[in-house]
């Protein structure tokens, strides 16, 4: 008889009632677990793998949740990359994720028994980081805080032509708006406005002045905007809301971006509303934040479309312990000074240098990203290794995202977590090993 290889692979049954894999069932669901059983067996039937060793191999290609979304390095040096999640969230917003993740008081007065004003303790918090602001509201995202102003205050939304603006993937602030219904009146030119402009477009009709933050590109030359203050001042009277869309979320003006409008100064210089995200410099989890004048909150609350927008459990318990917890990683990146940034690119550097690599620390340039302070490059550091790197390491385990400059990998300190650097070395080595 001649011997079939297919004979001594193990059955599908006796590897899931291995000790160990039956844990990972428990654990990650069955279904996960066989699938990588099922690929196992097939590397044995193909000679690749010993059946002896199919348990490990079974366990080595299981992720580590049950979820295939997969922490990265964040090497690119930009700090709020849409692309990776935007903002890492702090460990105290991650312990509260996890807390609220079971059943929770979201929505329930434990002293009474009674139903409770849900996300309480997060909209406090807002106030509190707040202070110009009368109330505030939490939606799903900025997008969402966007199209709930438009419907609630309905009518015309008085723009300037220069704020008209695309945030990315085809994301375009007008056409979101002219979906809910509302007529955009645009007033300027591409490049100027005045408040005079503003002025002559309010009518019976108008709803709101919006002011979008051009959050991810600049405009030079003869050019000309209407500060929030000088049209707030100009609006005064007439009744009609002034609404200020500032994208990043900055609670306070920040030394690092001086030219980024934050949710306090912004209020303080008299808008009605002010709109951002939660998840830029922030530093939160995703969420679109709404702040001002308690009437018109409470207009965009009673809004059946709040209900299709607001947060969850977890949103709000991230949210709250970003705004009383420690400072989050993008505030910490953000304010980290460079000399650190150096220390850390030639220590790493040096190790992997060490061994063997063709590694050294050099000077780079950050950026905020994410919609937020264009063109303002934050100095910085990185370990620059031979452009060969990037690939595999966007393979490793962690992958680590870094960005090509000529024939170089960068990987850009600043938008990594101090904490990271061991995981990001050890990385490198690993890919070092694997590619020789
Ligand atoms: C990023 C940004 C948005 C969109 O925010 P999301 O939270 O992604 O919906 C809207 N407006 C401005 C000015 C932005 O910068």
């Amino acid at each position: 008889m001649r011997a079939d290889p297919r004979r001594r692979v193990p059955r599908t049954d006796t590897l899931l009632a291995d000790p160990e894999l039956a844990a990972a069932s428990a654990r990650l669901g069955r279904e996960l677990v066989k699938t990588a059983v099922a690929q196992v067996q097939q590397r044995i039937r193909d000679g690749a793998l010993a059946p002896a060793d199919a348990v490990p191999a079974v366990l080595s290609g299981l992720s580590a949740t049950a979820s295939s979304l997969r922490p990265v390095l964040n090497a690119t040096g930009v700090l709020v990359h849409t692309n990776l999640g935007r903002a890492p969230l702090s460990p105290a917003a991650l312990e509260a994720v996890v807390a609220a993740g079971a059943t929770t008081d979201v929505e329930l007065d434990l002293v009474t028994g009674r139903r409770g004003p849900r996300g309480e303790a997060a909209i406090a918090a807002l106030l509190t980081a707040v202070p110009a602001a009368e109330a505030a509201l939490v939606v799903n995202n900025c997008a969402a805080a966007l199209a709930l102003t438009a419907t609630a205050l309905g009518g015309e939304l008085v723009i300037a032509r220069g704020e008209l603006v695309e945030i990315g993937d085809g994301f375009r602030i007008p056409e979101l708006l002219e979906a809910t219904g509302a007529r955009l009146r645009e007033v300027g030119t591409t490049n100027r406005v005045t408040l005079a402009d503003y002025r002559a477009a309010l009518s019976e009709q108008t709803g709101a002045v919006l002011k979008v933050h051009p959050s991810n590109f600049v405009v030079r030359g003869f050019t000309r905007s209407v500060p929030v203050a000088e049209l707030a001042a100009g609006l005064a009277g007439s009744g009609v809301p002034l609404v200020a869309d500032v994208g990043s979320g900055l609670l306070r003006p920040h030394p690092v971006l001086p030219d980024e409008p934050d949710l306090q100064t912004t209020l303080a210089d008299g808008a009605d509303l002010v709109l951002a995200s939660g998840d830029k410099l922030l530093g939160g989890p995703q969420a679109g934040l709404v702040l001002g004048r308690a009437e018109l909150a409470q207009r965009l609350r009673r809004h059946p479309l709040y209900r299709a927008f607001r947060v969850d459990k977890t949103t709000l318990a991230a949210l709250e312990a970003t705004l009383r917890g420690p400072l989050p990683p993008v505030q910490q990146m953000l304010a980290a000074d460079v000399a650190g940034l150096r220390r850390r690119a030639r220590g790493l550097a040096a190790r992997l240098a060490a061994a063997g690599l063709d590694a050294v620390a050099v000077d780079s340039e950050a950026r905020v990203g994410g919609g937020g302070a264009p063109e303002h490059p934050l100095p910085s550091a990185a370990v620059s290794l031979p452009a060969e790197f990037a690939a595999p390491l966007r393979a490793g385990t962690p992958p680590v995202v870094g960005y090509l400059a000529g024939d170089r990998t960068l990987l850009d300190l600043r938008s990594l977590r101090t904490e990271d650097d061991e995981a990001l070395a050890a990385a490198v080595l690993e890919v070092a090993i694997r590619c020789r």
